[in-house]
């Protein structure tokens, strides 16, 4: 999934899990707080390019997700109610990023994701996808037609899951 996908989904989940009004924090902060985290795991993509440091690797495994997703609990400072709902939604959106890339298709070796770094350093893969793999060996690749149809198809997916959502809330 591209990066757009994964902040969408942050900010889908956001809105699923109901953390705007969970929370006292206002709803573009959370928000915000939501897709960054969803998206963070993909900055090693940046750091590969200074440091070498495999894609997908640590920042992609699930103990890297539960630490997010913590981080973020306490640099919120929530005096909500029910901190432990609070708190359980950002690790769960955390932990989407690496959960979604393990049934996204992959081009690039190794494919997968490092799911349980620290204890292993082996790459995981669905056997089956669900999501379309994005090409990224050069930076020709990366402002490719074929990433800008992922993203076009990741947003198409979001908003035909939110109007669902909606009216599933709705007839509730
Ligand atoms: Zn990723």
């Amino acid at each position: 999934m591209t990066p757009v996908g994964h902040a969408i989904v942050g900010a889908v989940s956001c809105y699923v899990f109901g953390l705007k009004n969970k929370t006292d924090i206002s709803t573009k902060k959370i928000l915000l707080i939501s897709s960054l985290i969803a998206v963070l795991p993909d900055c090693d993509f940046i750091i590969s390019w200074f440091y070498p440091v495999q894609h997908r690797s640590f920042s992609h495994s699930l103990l890297f997700g539960v630490f997010t997703g913590t981080v973020a609990y306490l640099l919120l400072k929530s005096k909500a109610a029910n901190k432990i709902s609070v708190f359980m939604s950002l690790v769960f959106i955390s932990l989407t990023h690496p959960l979604i890339d393990f049934f996204a298709a992959d081009f690039n070796y190794p494919f997968g994701v490092m799911l349980f770094w620290p204890f292993s350093k082996e790459y995981y893969i669905s056997p089956m996808f669900f999501i379309p793999g994005t090409v990224r060996s050069s930076l020709r690749d990366i402002f490719s037609l074929h990433n800008l149809l992922v993203i076009i198809y990741e947003i198409g997916v979001s908003v035909m899951f939110l109007t669902y959502w909606s009216l599933y809330r709705r007839t509730k």
